[in-house]
C-alpha cells in the first residue's frame, strides 16, 4: 500500500477516535510491540489511541523461580541446559545462566527443541535438559521432539516445562479489572495455531474487541482501525486482518500434536502468579521426560529484582519509562529484568525506539 493509503487509514482512526476518551489497546505479543515501533505505526497514531504491552513474551512471563531451577540444573556436573539464546541473559536469583557459566554451569544455546535432542544424542554421557518455554507457536515443536526422543529410546533427554497458553492469561488480566483495556491486537503467530475463533470468549464474555494482525505496517494499522471502530460503536467481535496465515479454526494438526503429549495445568507467571490451566504438563505417558520429576526439583519463591517493574509492564500497568531503572541501571547490555533482555521484550523495544521519558499521546 502506498503512503496515501496509509494516510487514509490513519486519518480514519483519528476521526473515529476524536470524539471519545483516550482508549487503551493492548498488543498481546512482543513481536507486535517491536513491529509497531519499527514500522513507525506508533508514531502515526493520534493522542486518543494508546497502545500498551501485554503478557505475550514467553521470556518475560517466565517466572524467576523457573530461571533459578534452570541455573540449579546447569550447575550439576552431569547436566547440560539447552536453551534459546534470549533465556541465558535473564537474571535469576544467583545471576543469569550466562553468568553461572563462569561458575562451571553447562549451558548450550540451541535454536530449536530438536537441536537440544541432537545434543542429547551426541552426548550420551550427559543429561540434556531443554528449557521448554513459549506459547502455542512453539509447543507443537516441543511435543514432536518428545515423541522423537521416545521413538529413539533416548534416555538422557528431558524438558523443564515452561510452556504457556495465552487465552487463560487474557482472562486473568480482564477479570482482575486493574488495567483499562478497550481492545486486543491479537498475536499473529500464536493465532496461526489457536485460530481467530479462540478469542470469541474474550470478545463475548468481557465485551472486548479482538482483532488478529500480522506484523506489517498496513496490517497493524488496519487492525487498529477495526478495534477503534468497534470500540466507538460499543461492539465486541473477533476480526482477522491476517487471513493469509490465520483461519478461524487454526492449525488443528499442530494442536493435536500438543494435546497428545501435554495436558493443561496451572502455571506461575511472572508477577501474575498462578493462573489456572495456563500451562502445560507432560501427560503421564511422557512424564519420564519431565526434568522436575527426574531430578526431584521444586520451585522456590519468586524474588523480584529491587525496583524492577517488569511485572507491571507485561500487564499493561506501567510503561518501561516509568521504571526508575530504565536506561540507567537497566540496559540491553546489562538487563535487570527480563523485559530488557530480548529484542521483543517491551523495555528493550522502548530502549531502542521509544522516548526516554513517559510522555502523553498515542505514540508512546
Ligand atoms: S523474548 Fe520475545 S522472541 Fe523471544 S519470545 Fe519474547 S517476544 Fe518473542
Ligand atoms: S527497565 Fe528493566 S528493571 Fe525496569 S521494568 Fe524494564 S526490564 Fe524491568
Amino acid at each position: 500500500m502506498d503512503k496515501e493509503g496509509i494516510r487514509g487509514i490513519v486519518d480514519e482512526i483519528a476521526a473515529l477516535a476524536s470524539g471519545s476518551d483516550r482508549m487503551n489497546l493492548m498488543e498481546v505479543c512482543g513481536t507486535h510491540t517491536v513491529s509497531l515501533f519499527r514500522t513507525g505505526a506508533k508514531s502515526l497514531l493520534p493522542e486518543t489511541v494508546r497502545l500498551v504491552s501485554g503478557p505475550g513474551c514467553p521470556v518475560c512471563v517466565t517466572s524467576q523461580a523457573y530461571i533459578d531451577l534452570a541455573g540449579e540444573l546447569a550447575l550439576r556436573p552431569d547436566t547440560t541446559v539447552c536453551t534459546y539464546g534470549d533465556m541465558v541473559r535473564v537474571p535469576g536469583r544467583r545471576g543469569s545462566l550466562e553468568a553461572l557459566r563462569a561458575e562451571g554451569a553447562k549451558v548450550a544455546v540451541v535454536y530449536s527443541a530438536r537441536d537440544a535432542l541432537a545434543y542429547a544424542r551426541r552426548n550420551p554421557e550427559r543429561h540434556a535438559v531443554f528449557l521448554a518455554v513459549g506459547f502455542e507457536t512453539t509447543t507443537p515443536a516441543t511435543a514432536a521432539t518428545v515423541l522423537e526422543a521416545e521413538n529413539e529410546g533416548l534416555k538422557n533427554f528431558y524438558i523443564l516445562g515452561g510452556h504457556k497458553r495465552i487465552i487463560p492469561a487474557m482472562h486473568t488480566l480482564l477479570s482482575a479489572g486493574e488495567v483499562p483495556i478497550d481492545g486486543f491486537l491479537c498475536p499473529g503467530h500464536v493465532s496461526v495455531v489457536i485460530g481467530a475463533g479462540a478469542y470469541e470468549p474474550i470478545a463475548s464474555h468481557y465485551r472486548k474487541p479482538c482483532v488478529v494482525a500480522g506484523f506489517e505496517l498496513e496490517g497493524m494499522l488496519r487492525a487498529i482501525l477495526l478495534l477503534v471502530r468497534q470500540a466507538v460503536r460499543y461492539e465486541a467481535r473477533v476480526e482477522n486482518t491476517y487471513g493469509a496465515a490465520v483461519t478461524v479454526e487454526g492449525n488443528r494438526a499442530a494442536r493435536e500434536l500438543t494435546e497428545r503429549v501435554f495436558e493443561p495445568s496451572d502455571a506461575v507467571w511472572r508477577a501474575m502468579g498462578r493462573i489456572p490451566e495456563s500451562g502445560l504438563d507432560l501427560r503421564p505417558a511422557y512424564r519420564r521426560y519431565d526434568a522436575m520429576d527426574r531430578f526431584g526439583l521444586s520451585f522456590g519463591s519468586e524474588v523480584t529484582p529491587h525496583g524492577c517493574l517488569c511485572g507491571e509492564v507485561i500487564q499493561g500497568k506501567a510503561l518501561p519509562t516509568e521504571c526508575a531503572l530504565f536506561r540507567k541501571k537497566c540496559t540491553p547490555r546489562e538487563p535487570v529484568g527480563p523485559c530488557m533482555v530480548s529484542m521483543e521484550g517491551t523495555c528493550a523495544a522502548w530502549y531502542k525506539y521509544g522516548p526516554a521519558r513517559a510522555e502523553g499521546g498515542g505514540n508512546r
